[in-house]
């Protein structure tokens, strides 16, 4: 990269539209370091992207967000598909994240019976992580190892240690009983990946996460999108490997 650096002609590029956003948008690569926030998951914008066509306007998708499926069958809520909604429920401007806990305030998948809410991103974090500050892979529970129980123990962040309410979601190791919630928590965000942006080298953990999460997150894309053909009776059995690879 470097040189080449001249802009194409942006009447010359085609624009698409996304039911979430007002204006038309233009395909985007960002690059690492641009600091982009995605509009739909709220994580920094790495790679194949839209952009609003408004030069005033700071709305930017993921490929991969653009391309979420509407309705998703989500194993932390079996009983309700969850469906896709593009701006916080409820007539409030924020979510409270039922995975993570956190807020947010752009995409989510909903269950308008049990207000049930998880961030695009908590949707299709990977199963099992592994971090550097722990022997063990970590498992992806979809509540605390301490739900039911009838003593009142919380179950304890170890990275953050707040107490977890007892559905949120957490990656754990039930050998040493260590267990770190699944956003910003299980990222290392907060430590190395901030200032070491341009160097490459210090937020290697943190870019080395986003890109597994990236990868998990298209692999599981491509699993919803399985499922939503098997779902529709067709095309069944007329899967091909590369598919859902857009990138
Ligand atoms: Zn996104
Ligand atoms: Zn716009
Ligand atoms: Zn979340
Ligand atoms: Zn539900
Ligand atoms: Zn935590
Ligand atoms: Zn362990």
């Amino acid at each position: 990269m470097g040189s080449g650096k001249t802009r194409a002609n942006p009447n010359n590029r085609p624009t698409v539209r996304h039911p979430s956003h007002d204006h038309p948008l233009r395909v985007f690569k960002s690059q690492e370091g641009d600091e982009i926030i995605c509009s739909g998951c709220e994580l920094e914008l790495i790679g194949q992207a839209y952009k609003c066509t408004k030069s005033e306007c700071n709305y930017f998708l993921h490929k991969s967000c653009f391309d979420l499926p509407g309705e998703t069958h989500h194993k932390s809520h079996p009983d309700h598909p969850l469906t896709l909604v593009h701006s916080p429920p409820y007539g409030q401007s924020t979510f409270t994240c039922d995975a993570c806990g956190e807020h947010g305030s752009g995409f989510t998948y909903h269950c308008s019976n049990c207000h049930y809410d998880v961030h695009v991103g908590c949707a299709f974090v990977p199963e099992s992580v592994e971090r550097e500050d722990h022997e063990h892979p970590l498992t992806l529970l979809y509540n605390t190892p301490c739900k039911g129980r009838e003593d009142g123990v919380t179950f304890i962040c170890d990275v953050c240690e707040e107490d977890m309410p007892e559905n949120l979601w957490v990656y754990y190791c039930k050998e040493c009983d260590y267990g770190t919630h699944v956003h910003s928590c299980a990222t290392y965000e907060d430590n190395a990946a901030k200032k070491g942006e341009e160097e490459g080298e210090t937020s290697s953990v943190a870019s080395e996460m986003k890109s597994v999460m990236d990868a998990r997150m298209e692999m599981a894309m491509m699993q919803l999108q399985l499922d939503a053909i098997d779902a529709a009776g067709s095309y069944v059995g007329s899967w091909e490997p590369r598919r859902g690879y857009y990138w």
